[in-house]
C-alpha cells in the first residue's frame, strides 16, 4: 500500500518534468496572455514570479560567459592554428559579425516594436553612447575583478578568451608541470561549463511559470498589440535567415569557391533539416561530417573546423540577436540603436557566439549578455524583462531556423577552405550526390 502511494505521488507531477518543456513554454506564453488579457491589472500579483525567472538567468549570466568562453578557446590546440585553423576562424568570425549586421538591417526594415509604455523609466535613453575608440579601449579591462562585478561585459569576454588562448597554449607545453597546470584548468572550467548547463536545465523547469507570469504582467499592462509585434519579430529574423543563405552562403560558395550551388545544396540539406529539427549543432554533428565527406573534404580539416564551427559559429544565432535587440529597444526606449550601439552588437554578438552551446535556446541566454553591453539589462520587473519573456515564449521557432543557419554556415565556411587550400576532391562534385559514397 506504502509503494503503491509512492508510486501514485511520483506520477502527479512527473509527466510535468516528461513532457517537452517547448511545448509547456508555450503553453505558459498562451496562458499569460489569455490571463494578462482577461484580468488586466488584477493579475499584477503574479510579477514576482516571473522576477524570479529573470533573477535566476541573472544568476547565471556571468558563470556562463567565464566558463563557456574559456573551454572555447582553449580547446583550439595551438598546432590547429596553422593554415587551416586561422582561414577557418576568419571566416567563421566575419561571417559571424556579418550575420548580426543583417540582423540589425532587418530590424531597421521590418521596425519590430510593441511601446511598453509603463516601464518608459527604464535606463538608457539618456546614455551618452560611446565612441567606437571608447568601445576598444573599455574591452581592455584595468581590474578583472572589478569587470565581473561591475558586469562589464565585452571587457569579461576579452578577458576570457585571452585567459582561455594561454590555457591552450599551456596544454600542449612541453614541461609537464605546466601542461598539467593548463589541463586541470582546462577541467576546472569544463567542469563549470557542465554544472551551469545542468544548472540552466533546472532553471529551464521553471521557465512555463517565468514566461506566464512575465507575459501575463506585459499583457495586462500593454493589452493585445504586442501579439502583432511578435509575428513582426518572427518574420525579421527568418527573412535575415534567409537573406543570409543567399548572400553570404551562395556567394561564398559560388564566388569564392567556384563551385556548383545545385551540387552543394545537395548534401548540405540534409544537416540543415536535422538542425532545424533537433535545434540543436552538436546533435547535428554527425549529419555535418557526412556531408562534408560527401562533399569531398578531407576527414583531416572537417573533423576540425566542424566540431569547432558547432561550438563558436552561430550565424543565426547572431541575426536573431541582432533583430531581437532591435525588438527590445524599440519597445523600451522608443528609438533604434545608435551607429556606436550597433557597433557594440556586432562585437559582442560576435564574441558571444563563441560562448553560445550548440544546443537548443543556448542563444537566447547569450542573448542577456548582449542587452547588458548595450544598456538594456534585463532586470527584475523592468520593461526589458517584459520583452526578453514575450521573444522566449516563441524561442523555438526561431531556434529551429537559427540552428539550421549555424550548421548551414559551418559546412560552407569548411568546404571554402578545402577548396582555398586544393584539398577539395573535386571528382565528387562532377557526379550527382547520390553516387557518393
Ligand atoms: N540552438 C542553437 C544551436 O544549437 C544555439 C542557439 O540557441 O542559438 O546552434
Amino acid at each position: 500500500m506504502a509503494e503503491q502511494n509512492a508510486v501514485s505521488q511520483k506520477k502527479w507531477y512527473s509527466w510535468y518534468f516528461e513532457s517537452n518543456l517547448l511545448y509547456r513554454i508555450l503553453i505558459g506564453l498562451v496562458l499569460g496572455v489569455i490571463l494578462g488579457l482577461a484580468f488586466k491589472e488584477k493579475i499584477l500579483w503574479m510579477a514576482p514570479f516571473g522576477d524570479i525567472f529573470v533573477r535566476l538567468l541573472k544568476m547565471i549570466m556571468m558563470p556562463i560567459i567565464l566558463s563557456t568562453l574559456i573551454v572555447g578557446a582553449s580547446s583550439v590546440s595551438p598546432a590547429n592554428l596553422g593554415k587551416v585553423g586561422i582561414r577557418v576562424i576568419a571566416f567563421y568570425l566575419v561571417t559571424s559579425a556579418v550575420a548580426v549586421a543583417i540582423g540589425l538591417l532587418m530590424g531597421m526594415v521590418f521596425q519590430p516594436n510593441t511601446p511598453l509604455a509603463d516601464f518608459a523609466e527604464t535606463a538608457g535613453r539618456d546614455v551618452k553612447a560611446p565612441s567606437p575608440m571608447d568601445i576598444v579601449l573599455n574591452m581592455v579591462p584595468t581590474s578583472v575583478a572589478q569587470v565581473i562585478v561591475n558586469e562589464v561585459i565585452l571587457a569579461v569576454i576579452f578577458f576570457a578568451l585571452i585567459f582561455g588562448i594561454a590555457v591552450s597554449y599551456l596544454r600542449v607545453s612541453p614541461d609537464e608541470r605546466i601542461k598539467k597546470a593548463g589541463e586541470t584548468l582546462y577541467a576546472f572550467f569544463d567542469g563549470i561549463a557542465e554544472v551551469m548547463m545542468l544548472v540552466i536545465k533546472g532553471i529551464m523547469q521553471y521557465a512555463p511559470f517565468g514566461v506566464l507570469a512575465l507575459v501575463a504582467v506585459v499583457l495586462a499592462n500593454n493589452g493585445p498589440k504586442v501579439m502583432g509585434a511578435l509575428a513582426v519579430v518572427t518574420a525579421a529574423c527568418f527573412s535575415g535567415y534567409a537573406i543570409h543563405i543567399l548572400l553570404v552562403y551562395c556567394g561564398m560558395v559560388k564566388l569564392l569557391g567556384g563551385l556548383s550551388l545545385r551540387r552543394y545544396f545537395k548534401d548540405a540539406k540534409d544537416p540543415f533539416v536535422t538542425a532545424f529539427v533537433t535545434r540543436s549543432s552538436n546533435g547535428t554533428l554527425p549529419v555535418s561530417m557526412e556531408a562534408a565527406d560527401n562533399l569531398g573534404v578531407p576527414k583531416s580539416i572537417y573533423s576540425f573546423s566542424l566540431p569547432l564551427g558547432a561550438t563558436i559559429n552561430m550565424d543565426g544565432t547572431a541575426i536573431y540577436q541582432g533583430v531581437c535587440a532591435t525588438f527590445i529597444a524599440l519597445s523600451v526606449w522608443g528609438r533604434n540603436f545608435s551607429f556606436p550601439e550597433m557597433g557594440t552588437i556586432v562585437i559582442t554578438a560576435t564574441l558571444a557566439s563563441i560562448g553560445t552551446a550548440g544546443v537548443p535556446g543556448a542563444g537566447a541566454i547569450m542573448l542577456l549578455l548582449v542587452l547588458d553591453a548595450v544598456g538594456l539589462p534585463v532586470t527584475a520587473g523592468s520593461a526589458v524583462a517584459g520583452a526578453y519573456a514575450l521573444i522566449l515564449g516563441i524561442d523555438a521557432l526561431l531556434d529551429m531556423g537559427r540552428t539550421a543557419l549555424n550548421v548551414t554556415g559551418d559546412l560552407s565556411c569548411t568546404a571554402i577552405v578545402a577548396k582555398r587550400l586544393k584539398q577539395l576532391d573535386l571528382s565528387k562534385w562532377s557526379r550527382p550526390a547520390k553516387e557518393q559514397g
